[in-house]
């Protein structure tokens, strides 16, 4: 679709900065404390998509919605133990489409003490929405995690961070406290709509700190991404050792379909392991860390 201002190339200078500044990181949150004096924020979320990736993507295939169903099946029991053993509160975001199919799981989860996040409605591609049908979909979505888990979510995190161009705004009429999907920082900062400050903490992602980069498998594509899990283990600890020196957040992304499986839940075992062996971490929600870092810098 060509751009009423012509080719990039073509743009006048209010176009580009525009266009930069929809959802742009203003001032660092990173707070000055950890709770308890923790050196590190470590914050563990896994994304609960289940059967939505394919049926996303339109595909009735029984076999690549069975992977999915492994999710629930094998991988949530081993996460939960995990998690429950380790006392390690963490995030969970769903879309509602998984939520739907897996009430009891969702139930299950929030009654652990996890959180339960906003994760669209069916894995959807926010950017090939329009704002309307993609504000309507992120409400019913909330809706349905809040009916399932007794609580109002708090947070989002954009389904493939396809965060739209109508996102930040959405997410300020739902007036929700968090978006867990933007990349500009290592810490949590506050999102600037246009140059103005929204009150919005982003608590962000990346890549790097995501298994589905490291496993992910596609069938009919020639890529065979499997990255032997002691590697994945050595790029995860790197990421936290420099948080944990830098006093700041570790935030990591999983997804029970792709690191349930047995040769992989040790990776977040070891790496459990490895943080509490340097010790001082805080390991908390990400509501929690986007509530702490909002009073820290006197905004809450
Ligand atoms: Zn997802």
């Amino acid at each position: 679709m060509t751009h009423p201002d012509g080719e990039p190339w073509q743009w006048p200078e209010p176009t580009w900065r525009k266009i930069i500044g929809r959802a742009r990181a203003g001032r660092s949150l990173a707070p000055a404390t950890w709770p308890g004096g923790a050196r590190c924020a470590v914050a563990i979320s896994f994304d609960a998509d289940h059967d939505t990736i394919p049926l996303r993507d339109g595909d009735e295939s029984p076999m690549r919605i069975s992977q999915g169903q492994y999710g629930n099946r094998r991988a949530m029991p081993r996460i939960r133990t995990l998690l429950q053993r380790e006392a390690i509160p963490a995030s969970f975001f769903y879309p509602a489409v998984s939520a739907l199919l897996y009430p009891d799981e969702v139930r299950g989860v929030a009654q652990d003490g996890h959180e339960i996040g906003i994760h669209s409605w069916i894995h959807e591609k926010n950017t090939d929405l329009p704002y309307q049908a993609e504000r309507d979909l992120s409400e019913r979505a909330a809706e349905v995690l809040s009916r399932l888990s007794g609580k109002d979510p708090v947070g989002m995190r954009t389904a493939s961070w396809d965060f739209s161009v109508n996102t930040l705004q959405i997410i300020r009429e739902m007036k929700l406290l968090y978006d867990s999907s933007l990349m500009a920082d290592d810490d949590a900062y506050e999102l600037l709509a246009d140059g103005q400050p929204t009150g919005i903490v982003e608590l962000p992602p990346e890549w790097i700190r995501d298994d589905a980069v490291y496993w992910n498998f596609v069938r009919f594509s020639g890529l065979r991404p499997y990255t032997p899990p002691s590697a994945v283990l050595e790029i995860f600890k790197a990421e936290f050792d420099s948080a944990w020196d830098e006093r700041g957040l570790f935030l990591l992304t999983l997804h029970p379909h792709i690191s349930g499986h047995r040769s992989r839940m040790p990776v977040l075992e070891r790496l459990v392991e490895h943080m509490k062996s340097r010790g001082e971490c805080w390991f908390a929600t990400h509501a929690d860390i986007a509530r702490w870092c909002k009073q820290q810098a006197g905004m809450a």
